[in-house]
């Protein structure tokens, strides 16, 4: 089957077409065939660029003034004769639409098909994902609107991975009536990636789902780490928004409530100006002043910027005591992952947050860590570690194109 994988975001609308073959799921032949972005959407100089699987890509500028327009933008090229994408010469060749729908709330602890029911569900679950769901939400509208009922859409959410985590895990010690009222708690994010990593672990070190306990790391421009126990996730550092937890690119993770107060009774401005600052002026740009990717942190510290030095540690340290706290939950982990961009392609950073757990039997082999990982699964781990280390690249497009194929023809989900 050929899915659309549609991910929407407030001025982005990225895809891929997956090539995913129901039967074929656990040979690994599933692949993107076609992919693209578009970019500055709701704008007259909207920038795009699409690609197939092996050849040029075509990019461009010009309006996209809504999410409409961007899939409709996106359809024109799938079907024009100069597009060679293997296996679909058009729309009929696409049998299932995925859509990324970042909070799914209590309601959705699995992904699900898309009728109105889902959507008004989906709807009520927009404050608590304000900057996301509302533009998750276009992209289905939109997909409804071109494409009508004739093919089939299905929502894969972020937090419905993490459903599975106890009470005592996603509750916060405040009065119990805010959460019956308001549904105040932890969701935990990331969850595709989370997921698919873990997945990926297990199937290419041969360990069996109910044996294996795994501490996943997506380290990019948001951070979460997740505790998963024999196949389940136990706990996200992620909270009730995507704010809380490890240190981020721009976002500050834990920090003592009490500050937001401090800040508005200094007269740093209102709430919402405050939590600007803690969501897109804090983290890695925060402390070093310079910038919120890695890459330009780290060479501003090795030419001696105290405060990018800084923003390594705190960056490492906040990791590794996760770490810590997911080691003491589980009683031990047998796998730690790494991925997202930083967890991916960031020597030291990978260096530095597992320094000092050797006595936790969790050993780098630091020549393994150095070699070129781009794009590939790798155990950076030394031979006599306890526990794994590895390098697994996400792909969450494959994993909700997948998912969508499960749900369209009702077969039971694995992993
Ligand atoms: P997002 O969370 O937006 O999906 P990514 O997972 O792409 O982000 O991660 C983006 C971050 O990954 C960048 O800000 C950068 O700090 C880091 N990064 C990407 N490539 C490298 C690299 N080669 N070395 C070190 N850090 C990298």
């Amino acid at each position: 089957m050929n899915i659309f994988v549609l991910n929407c975001g407030s001025s982005s609308v990225k895809f891929q077409i997956v090539n995913t073959d129901l039967d074929l799921f656990e040979s690994d032949l599933d692949r993107m065939v076609a992919k693209g972005l578009i970019e500055r959407v709701g704008t007259e100089n909207a920038i795009y660029k699409f690609e197939t699987e092996g050849s040029e890509s075509v990019s461009g500028t010009g309006a996209v003034l809504d999410h409409k327009e961007a899939i409709l933008k996106i359809k024109e090229w799938i079907e024009s004769e100069n597009t060679k994408i293997n296996g679909v010469n058009g729309w009929q060749d696409i049998q299932a639409i995925g859509h990324r729908v970042v909070h799914g709330g209590e309601r959705f602890t699995k992904s699900v098909l898309i009728d109105n029911e889902v959507l008004k569900q989906v709807e009520e679950c927009n404050e608590l994902a304000p900057l996301h769901n509302p533009a998750n939400l276009k992209g289905i509208t939109a997909c409804s609107e071109i494409f009508g009922d004739k093919i089939p859409q299905v929502a894969i959410f972020d937090t419905a991975f993490h459903s599975t985590m106890p009470e005592e895990d996603y509750l916060y010690a405040i009065p119990y009536e805010f959460y019956e009222k308001y549904r105040i708690r932890r969701y935990g994010f990331h969850g595709t990636s989370h997921r698919y990593v873990a997945y990926r672990y297990r199937k290419i070190s041969g360990r069996v789902k109910e044996e294996t306990n795994i501490i996943t790391l997506h380290l990019g421009n948001g951070c979460s780490m997740s505790a998963i126990k024999k196949g389940y996730s136990i706990f996200n550092t992620m909270g009730m928004t995507p704010l809380e937890g490890l240190i981020m690119g721009t976002r500050c993770g834990d920090i003592d409530p009490g500050i937001i107060e401090f800040l508005y009774r200094k007269g740093v401005g209102d709430f919402p100006a405050i939590m600007n600052i803690l969501q897109k002026k804090s983290g890695l740009l925060g402390i070093s002043g310079i910038s919120n990717d890695m890459r330009d942190i780290e060479k501003a510290a090795k030419e001696g910027n105290h405060r990018a030095n800084l923003a390594l540690k705190m960056f490492a340290l906040r990791t590794k005591r996760y770490i810590g706290s997911c080691l003491a939950e589980m009683g031990g982990a047998d796998a730690i992952v790494f991925t997202g961009g930083i967890g991916e392609n960031d020597v030291l950073s990978r260096e530095m947050i597992c320094e000092g757990l050797e006595c936790f039997g969790i050993e780098l082999d630091k020549e393994l860590n150095r070699q070129d990982t781009k794009g590939k699964c790798m155990r950076i781990s030394k031979e006599k570690s306890r526990c794994d280390i590895w390098i697994i690249p996400t792909n969450e497009e494959l994993l909700i194109a997948r998912d969508t194929v499960r749900v369209v023809k009702n077969a039971p989900r694995e992993w």
